[in-house]
């Protein structure tokens, strides 16, 4: 890779007509990227909008932001192979003319995943909130991913070259640009949110890691038997639904044939098709809705697992870094302070990745041990 204007290097699909599956054939620096990445992948997407320094400052081949960009963007890596991304308008033209995302053609899991699938989804989200450096230069961890409680916008980073770094702070963009009176300024100095949000992601990994069990129960609620239950009754419903519908499309047919042969009114028949039409229907919405349901509560039973194995790699974490705040933090909601009991105070809530906002008061119960 000599020059930075060369497309990034990808792992080249050779498709195997044999029905073996396809052969993946990794360039060196891709076996290189691999080593760097899974680290500084995460935490490198966060400087966004040009380029992520952290790869950038370990990867020795000069790829531009541009280069890395489509690095992290590629299907590719979590083991797939993508055809007709490209075509060419006839076999004359030598321009390469690019297929829209709907048209790929994606062969799931067909080499060994270079970027595991959370991973790869977290970065394809984090790259979707770029955020510009300032002035300066200086970029803060939080910017793009801390919000106002109030009006939900983002909160600007405010430094200044002058400024020491306890200095540099965040407010409310809504009230920067609407004015205090649509929204206040949700003031809250950069190393004030830091301390907060370490603070907060090590009680709750103590939580896990103390009280494993009882932060499942708090979390899902309904874990493990009371869940199994209710899924097994969902699923019943569901079942029936289906055997219902399959039963009204028999009920209608034969009132069609009986109208038909005579035995059975127009009138009669108009009533009772209406009827099935209509029960139809409903079973089909409760079909949809059981279905939604049942899916939303395996997905919140694996994402609660999926949490605690991402908790389980920063048992020891005393110093917060863009790449750990990436991987577990999705959100951080800072609230007005409130000075009506003589000093300051200020609420922040922070949203997990995969759990959303676990407020600190449950998480104190559970470290005092008071739920059940
Ligand atoms: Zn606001």
């Amino acid at each position: 890779m000599g020059s930075n204007r060369n497309p990034a290097p990808f792992p080249k699909a050779f498709p195997d007509f044999n029905g073996i599956g396809g052969g993946l054939v990794l360039f060196e620096q891709q076996v290189h990227l691999v080593n760097v990445v899974p680290g500084g992948l995460v935490g490198g997407a966060v400087d966004g909008d040009t380029v992520p320094h952290l790869v950038l400052h370990h990867h020795p081949y000069n790829w531009t932001g541009d280069t890395i960009a489509d690095i992290l963007e590629r299907p590719e890596y979590q083991g797939h192979t993508v055809n007709f991304k490209t075509y060419k308008q006839s076999y004359k033209s030598k321009k390469t003319c690019y297929n829209a995302e709907e048209k790929w053609l994606v062969f799931e899991n067909t080499h060994e995943a270079i970027i595991d699938a959370d991973t790869w989804a977290r970065v394809q989200e984090l790259r979707k909130n770029k955020r510009r450096p300032t002035r300066t230069g200086k970029t803060n961890m939080f910017s793009g991913i801390v919000r106002c409680a109030d009006c939900g916008e983002k909160l600007y980073y405010c430094t200044n070259k002058n400024f020491e770094a306890r200095q540099d702070h965040f407010v409310c963009s809504t009230s920067r640009l609407k004015g205090k009176d649509i929204c206040p300024t949700h003031f809250i100095r950069a190393v004030v949110l830091e301390q907060g949000v370490l603070s907060h992601m090590r009680l709750t990994i103590a939580c896990v890691a103390n009280h494993e069990e009882q932060f499942r129960k708090a979390m899902g609620a309904k874990q493990k038997a009371e869940a199994k239950k209710e899924l097994a009754a969902k699923r019943r419903q569901l079942t029936q639904a289906e055997r219902r519908i399959e039963e009204l499309d028999r009920l209608f047919k034969r009132i069609y044939e009986d109208n038909v042969g005579g035995k059975l009114s127009d009138s009669r028949f108009q009533i009772l098709s209406d009827d099935y039409e209509q029960e139809q229907e409903e079973l089909w919405e409760k079909l949809l809705r059981l279905n939604e349901e049942i899916n939303e509560q395996e997905e919140q039973t694996k994402n609660i697992d999926r949490f605690i194995s991402k908790v389980q790699k920063y048992l020891d974490l005393d110093e917060l870094t863009p790449a750990v705040l990436n991987d577990m933090v999705k959100a951080v909601y800072v609230h007005a302070a409130d000075k009506s009991k003589g000093h300051r105070e200020q609420q922040i809530d922070i949203s997990y990745d995969l759990m959303g906002i676990l407020p600190t008061s449950l998480l104190n119960d559970l470290q005092n041990g008071e739920t059940a």
